[in-house]
């Protein structure tokens, strides 16, 4: 069951994951929710819980991005309002986070999942 992978990468590959989340939600409460700084209630408890499901990731370190991934841990409620959040800055985040986001989509694109749950909005 190893694989022959370098575990400096996978923890690497976790970090990013962590801040690309962190950034988003932190892009998506200040241009929602007008806040400074901090997040509000709202996004604070979305992202504990975005950090805590990754950290039990049953496919960390080596997992796809959680956009992409054949599994869906989020309890149905938190999973709206990430894929809220995904769809509201990834322009933005492209533009103020290039590196993130570059290689959040190649991460996104060598992932085991085909092109899927494309919401219509
Ligand atoms: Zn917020």
């Amino acid at each position: 069951m190893t694989q022959d992978i370098d575990p400096g990468a996978g923890e690497r590959r976790m970090k990013r994951e962590r801040r690309t989340i962190e950034a988003m939600i932190a892009l998506y409460c200040r241009r929602r929710h007008g806040t400074k700084g901090a997040l509000c209630g709202d996004c604070q408890e979305l992202l504990g819980y975005a950090l805590q499901r990754l950290a039990h990731c049953p496919f960390a370190p080596q997992k796809p991005t959680c956009a992409r991934c054949p599994v869906h841990c989020y309890r149905p409620e938190m999973r709206r309002r990430i894929v809220e959040v995904m769809r509201r800055t990834r322009k933005l985040m492209f533009l103020r986070h290039p590196i993130l986001t570059f290689r959040h989509l190649l991460d996104a694109l060598g992932g085991p999942t085909k092109r899927a749950d494309r919401g219509s909005g």
